[in-house]
């Protein structure tokens, strides 16, 4: 394992926003990183590095970025410290997020895991009658391995890995699933989704394709919750009852019993998100590290567990079955996004899933920590004395 990372370095007060402050913290990115970060830290992107990304440009957004950590995680590649980047305009949210890391790392490392990778892009074909969409699906699975072949002439990086025709009605859904190596895939995915549905097409003539068809695109779902999409991770870890208490001033059984009241709110709702603040912590990581904000729909989707453990401590599973993000393509190669991942140890080739599974470990802390505060009764007085923005006269 790498050194150990050392806190984050804060100052009192207003202080902790000036220069020296934002140097200290700098210098806690450079050690873990190996340089200094030009872009976060001022420096400008040049414009021609937006190409491909916006239209009609004028200028770059700009969002406050913090870091909390260290979060210990234990990942497929092996236990890493690792400070986590956060673009947020939430008071408070960073500081959730950092506390509950320092209490997943009193249970030591947290377990993180990418358990199955697949993305899925749903045609659909419109036929004059349901036998006839049942047929069409019938030979689509028969055809399988020419539908693949198809694909595979038009990505190195991606997959067709299986395919599911399902008729409902006149119309076939052609679920079709991709591996897509470290980028989301969808552009890779919506191509191959195109030119498998005309091959179907050619052989079965619908009256109709629509290669979008089902639309699960950056729509929140029940199919995202119950079968995935993108890559599907699980993060737990056990955290002391002492350090609950002596950090967080709660209890595991105050935690429990809290997230079986949050579960039955939920149910009522009918929500696809049984996790507390997961689309707070995947959608600044998110920002700061160039992924697209609008997937925070789909992968905000999943479900946390609480449990006392026979020794009295805190066991605390958090599962995100439809994480989209990737570490190549999209946003993520340039400026700030680029020195974000970087900082993450997980730009590029090789690092899509060791990125999601420390998303998955910051969902978890964050969890933690924001049901810790609900059981001590202390979420109100944080975002008062943290995230309250009472605007000044100009
Ligand atoms: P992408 O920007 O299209 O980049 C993927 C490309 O990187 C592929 O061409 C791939 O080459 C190459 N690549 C190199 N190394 C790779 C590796 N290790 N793993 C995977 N690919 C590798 O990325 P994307 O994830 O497909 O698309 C994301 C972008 O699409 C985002 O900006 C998103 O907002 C946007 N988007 C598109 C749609 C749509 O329907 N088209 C919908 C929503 C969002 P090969 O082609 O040779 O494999």
């Amino acid at each position: 394992m790498a050194e150990k990372l050392p806190h984050i370095p804060r100052s009192r007060g207003d202080d902790d926003w000036s220069r020296p402050a934002l140097e200290a913290r700098l210098d806690v990115w450079e050690k873990a990183a190996g340089c200094r970060p030009r872009h976060v830290s001022g420096d400008p992107v040049p414009p021609e590095s937006a190409r491909g990304k916006i239209e009609n440009l004028v200028g770059f957004a700009q969002v406050p970025l913090g870091i909390a950590g260290p979060l210990r995680v234990d990942l497929t590649v092996g236990r890493r410290e690792v400070y986590v980047p956060m673009a947020a305009t939430e008071g408070a949210l960073v500081a959730s997020h950092a506390r509950g890391m320092r209490l997943c790392a009193e249970g030591g490392f947290v377990r993180a895991r990418v358990l199955g990778e697949g993305l899925t892009q749903n045609p659909m074909l419109v036929y004059a009658s349901s036998e006839e969409a049942v047929a069409a699906g019938e030979l689509a699975l028969r055809y399988a391995d020419e539908l693949a072949v198809i694909v595979k002439r038009t990505t190195n990086h991606g997959a067709l890995v299986a395919l599911r025709p399902e008729a409902i009605g006149r119309r076939l859904i052609l679920s079709l699933v991709f591996r897509t190596g470290d980028a989301i895939g969808i552009n890779m995915a919506a191509r191959a989704a195109d030119l498998v549905s005309a091959e179907l097409a050619a052989r079965t003539a619908p009256l109709e394709r629509y290669v979008h068809g089902q639309d699960v695109e950056k729509r929140a779902n029940s199919r995202a919750l119950v079968e995935g999409r993108g890559r599907r991770a699980v993060a737990e870890v056990t955290v002391p009852r002492a350090a609950l208490e002596s950090l967080a001033r709660t209890t595991p059984e105050k935690m429990v019993a809290a997230l079986r009241s949050y579960h039955v709110g939920f149910a009522q709702l009918g929500t696809q998100n049984w996790l507390v603040q997961s689309a707070n912590g995947l959608s600044a990581v998110f920002l700061a590290c160039g992924q697209d904000l609008a997937y925070v729909t789909e992968s905000a989707t999943g479900f946390l567990d609480f449990e006392v453990t026979p020794g009295g401590d805190l066991y605390a599973s958090a599962h995100l079955p439809s994480l989209l993000v990737g570490t190549v393509g999209g946003g993520s190669g340039q400026g700030t996004a680029a020195e974000c991942l970087d900082l993450l140890g997980v730009r590029g080739t090789g690092g899509g899933n060791t990125f999601a599974e420390i998303l998955a470990a910051t969902v978890l802390a964050g969890d933690l920590s924001l049901m810790a505060a609900f059981t001590a009764h202390e979420f109100v007085e944080a975002h008062e004395r943290l995230g309250r923005n009472r605007p000044q006269p100009e």
